[in-house]
């Protein structure tokens, strides 16, 4: 039954017995409650409307309430919303693997689904020690990745993340040591410094018996800071762990799906990885479910002298899920994705270039459907967040970085007025 209770009250409840991601229950940031969400649009309990730029962390790409995404789970729902997908199997699940290896590199062969990115991350990490297991190399059961990654909010994911920013001081101890390296210099078209590639095989060199995989966020790294990089390093690490016999794992959690301008962040450079993890909008953002794809290769050396892949969440390829990813990638499909994505960045940058003439602002960079306003001094995430939506948008910026990563229905007006408001913002801030 409904609480019979006034938003303000929901409001109370909600502070009382709800966490947040990355809040404090003692001094909790202010929430916002939602009554509706269609398009670009989410519609506030007291019926003011927001222009979203966030796609609900990255995953709404094609907008709120779409007439084919909820058919389809509607369809799915009458027929079974969940199977245990141990000794079962379905077709949506099926369908969705097999679309997921037509629109990977070629060489992805096999997909393993589960509930979250998180999840997809310590599948991958997982596949990769269980492979040099089988191998004969036992040894080798560590990573190598970039400062200023994210991957997660687990345990082996944590261990990937930025050792600063991430949340290694807090758990020191309690997570396994990884190699880090510098992440790579930024701007997509920054020439290769070929004495950060020499750092790099220094290090895989010395420590290779020891490193089972190399983990990143292909082209763009996200949450751990916004950061954009010439695609043609991955080229080059691919070389380097070929050399030294080192899976290479994509996290494409943030860039799948069409969000860097093409369908993966892997399509701009010309090699292919052995792992790669996608989310996200994987459903469109309607549901959570994620996936682990590799090739052959690791695969059946996994499966090699009668080894099985010890994972297998009970929601393992919800159908609920997988019908909604069938639906949504369809709709990819019928796009011509590169020109939809390349006129958001056109206007992105249109829209976002004014906040440079602002005091605060150190840099102004756009790639796909990505917009980034990164500041010289941190902003307070309570102060700015009810301003974002008293100029009538949806936006979450966090440490120095305000973003942009809206839903790919977004019109160019709309765009505009999302960098009006982020201009109108940090104008009033500097007063
Ligand atoms: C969001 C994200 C994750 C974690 O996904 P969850 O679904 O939040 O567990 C992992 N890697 C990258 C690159 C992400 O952006």
């Amino acid at each position: 039954m409904p609480l019979q209770k006034t938003d303000a009250e929901l409001i109370q409840l909600d502070k009382e017995l709800l966490w947040h991601p990355y809040t404090s229950m003692s001094h909790p940031t202010p929430h916002f409650l939602i009554k509706k969400a269609e398009g670009s649009r989410i519609t506030l309990s007291n019926n003011q409307t927001l222009i979203d730029g966030m796609s609900s962390w990255w995953s709404v790409i094609h907008g709120y309430n779409h007439p084919t995404i909820n058919e389809a789970m509607k369809s799915q729902i009458d027929d079974f919303s969940h199977v245990m997908f141990g000794g079962l199997t379905h077709e949506p699940a099926i369908e969705l693997a097999n679309t997921l290896i037509k629109i990977t590199p070629k060489e992805l062969s096999r997909v393993f689904f589960s509930d979250s990115g998180s999840v997809a991350v310590e599948v991958a990490l997982k596949m990769a020690i269980q492979y040099w297991h089988s191998a004969g190399n036992p040894d080798k059961k560590r990573f190598i990745t970039p400062k200023n990654g994210y991957h997660g909010d687990t345990f082996a994911a944590m261990s990937v993340c930025d050792p600063v920013n991430g949340m290694h001081n807090l758990f020191k101890g309690t997570l396994t040591e990884q190699f880090f390296i510098p992440s790579p210099p930024t701007g997509i078209d920054t020439p290769i410094d070929e004495k950060y590639l020499a750092r790099i095989h220094q290090l895989i060199k010395k420590h290779h018996t020891e490193i089972a995989g190399f983990i990143l966020e292909p082209v763009v790294q996200n949450a751990g800071g916004m950061r954009f990089y010439n695609p043609m390093y991955l080229d080059r690490i691919k070389t380097l762990c070929d050399d030294f016999n080192i899976l290479l794992i994509f996290d494409e959690i943030a860039t799948g799906f069409g969000r860097t301008g093409k369908m993966f962040a892997t399509n701009h450079c010309n090699i292919t990885p052995d792992i790669m993890c996608v989310g996200k909008a994987l459903t469109g953002g309607y549901i959570t479910l994620a996936a682990t794809i590799t090739n052959d290769k690791v695969a059946l050396g996994i499966s090699d002298k009668g080894g099985v892949f010890m994972h297998g969440p009970t929601f393992m390829g919800n159908p609920l899920a997988c019908s909604a990813a069938n639906a949504s990638l369809s709709l990819l499909a019928s796009y011509d994705l590169e020109n939809l994505i390349t006129n958001i960045e056109t206007n992105l940058s249109k829209s976002l270039n004014k906040c440079k003439a602002l005091e605060n602002v150190a840099n102004i960079r756009c790639f796909g459907a990505i917009g980034v306003v990164e500041l010289i001094t941190p902003i307070d995430q309570h102060r700015i967040q009810p301003l974002f939506v008293e100029q009538g948008v949806w936006i979450r910026p966090f440490g120095k970085l305000i973003y942009l990563m809206p839903p790919f229905v977004i019109t160019n007006k709309e765009i505009e007025t999302l960098g009006d408001a982020i201009y109108n913002v940090i104008a009033s801030l500097e007063q």
